[in-house]
């Protein structure tokens, strides 16, 4: 038997649940989705409002909700508010993305 072949790696039934989905049987049988337990972490946002006519930008809090995804057999990292529709990065958009805030936050400490 080949102990090499890490259980990770083996095909899954894409009805099961994997180990951080929190729907269990409130999955949909017809198409299978999986979702993990939400993060909340709380925004300020930039928000625009008419000032006597003209564009002003104001801070605005937004909750977004962080966690994960799984469906079609793709695994996303979804990121949801009340405002819209969620966005759901494939694991590596969510390590570029990091990258580019660690970036950019990294020149505002050096600021
Ligand atoms: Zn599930």
């Amino acid at each position: 038997m080949d102990t090499s072949t890490n259980p990770r790696d083996l095909p899954r039934d894409p009805r099961a649940c994997p180990p951080w989905c929190v729907l269990g049987d409130a999955s949909d049988a017809d198409v299978p989705a999986h979702l993990s337990a939400m993060v909340p972490v709380p925004l300020v946002v930039r928000a625009v409002d008419l000032v006597d006519g003209l564009p002003h930008s104001v801070p605005s809090a937004l909750s977004c909700w962080v966690g994960l995804l799984e469906t079609d057999g793709e695994t996303y990292l979804t990121c949801a508010t009340e405002e819209g529709p969620a966005i759901d990065l494939t694991p590596e958009s969510a390590r570029r993305l990091i990258e580019a805030l660690r970036l950019y936050l990294r020149v505002l400490d050096d600021v």
